[in-house]
């Protein structure tokens, strides 16, 4: 019998179903034991189709995108409903991702920006008929219905898709989510996938010497040299405070880590985990200059998590208490 499987769309740039289209002819090797019962991108689907299957007919709903609007909840939890199991499908929909920066924002900045000022806007207008209700913040996917498993990547990497997808051929659908159940995530991953639960640096093959920083320089600034590790450089690499497993594809092709695969192991705040492990060999850089190398703090320390992230969470919950 095929797996029966959708794949959903919400605020999100499509990359990741992209991801899923550029496997070529190594879908062939998965097709056969998929049935695609809902794929609005790219079959004829409409959500009412979705909303019209009976409940847990889904074997496996993928969610792409995080939920900005009032519609993208009420998708999210239709296809939970549907379905057996759901698998959070890239970063954005793991932890809010890019869009997830928008909480810096309110609603009513967010619409002058996209609408009104964006440099690419000629005579704009906030649209106000038939488009669906901001959520006022971004909530992970995860926190609005359960998640079985979570596929990072910004986007998912083809290799890391079909060693999921193949893990459920393999061993079948219930035995995974049992596996879930008794042992949890992070034991699939590395016990039945076969993926490190480390960091990025404890991949990364470039060297270390524990070197005190005196300069941080913005990615463009200067030419890496190609063996060193690009932190010790003065490069900003998330790697220390980013989970491994896209075979540290950043630092090998030569530019710093921006964190897409989200926190290492037992790591809860992905950016202040970061700003830690910096504070240690900026030891010498005044406060003030390093704002200054760092003009833009949440988009270098919380460029995929700020949604899933405790400090603004924790501000939020405060001016909600005044
Ligand atoms: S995770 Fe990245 S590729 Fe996927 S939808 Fe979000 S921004 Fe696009
Ligand atoms: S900080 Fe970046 S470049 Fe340095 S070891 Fe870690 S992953 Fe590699
Ligand atoms: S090196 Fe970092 S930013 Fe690049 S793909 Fe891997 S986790 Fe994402």
């Amino acid at each position: 019998m095929p797996l029966k499987v959708a794949f959903l769309q919400l605020a999100s740039c499509w990359g990741c179903h992209q991801s899923l289209v550029d496997m070529h002819e190594k879908l062939l090797d998965v097709v056969p034991h998929l049935e695609i019962v809902h794929w609005a991108a790219v079959v004829d689907y409409k959500y009412k189709d979705l909303e019209a299957l009976p409940d847990g007919e889904i074997d496996i709903g993928f969610v792409e995108g995080c939920s900005r609007t009032e519609e993208d909840v009420h998708h999210l939890k239709v296809l939970r409903k549907k379905s057996k199991a759901v698998i959070a499908f890239g970063t954005c929909s793991c932890f809010g991702g890019v869009y997830g920066m928008a909480n810096s924002y309110s609603i009513e900045a967010c619409k002058e920006r996209k609408f009104l000022t964006a440099d690419t806007v000629v005579e704009g207008t906030i649209p106000t008929h038939d488009v669906p209700d901001f959520e006022p913040f971004i909530i992970p996917n995860d926190e609005i219905v359960p998640v079985d498993l979570h596929i990072w990547g910004c986007p998912p990497e083809t290799e890391v898709i079909l060693k999921v997808v193949g893990g459920v051929l393999e061993h079948g659908l219930g035995t995974v989510v049992s596996i879930l159940q008794e042992h949890g995530e992070e034991y699939l991953w590395s016990e039945v996938l076969g993926f490190p639960v480390k960091t990025q640096c404890d991949e990364c093959e470039r060297t270390r010497e524990e070197k005190k920083l005196t300069v941080i320089k913005r990615d463009f600034e200067g030419i890496p040299d190609p063996e060193k590790c690009l932190l010790e450089q003065g490069y900003i690499c998330m790697g220390p405070a980013t989970r491994a497993g896209c075979g540290v594809r950043c630092p090998n092709a030569g530019v710093p880590c921006t964190g897409c695969w989200g926190p290492a192991p037992n790591v809860r705040d992905q950016g202040s985990k970061m700003m830690s492990a910096l504070a240690s060999i900026c030891k010498d850089i005044d406060p003030e200059d390093f704002r200054k190398m760092v003009p833009d703090t949440v988009g270098t320390f919380y460029k995929f998590f700020l949604a899933k992230a405790l400090l603004p969470r924790m501000v939020k919950e405060k001016s909600m208490e005044v």
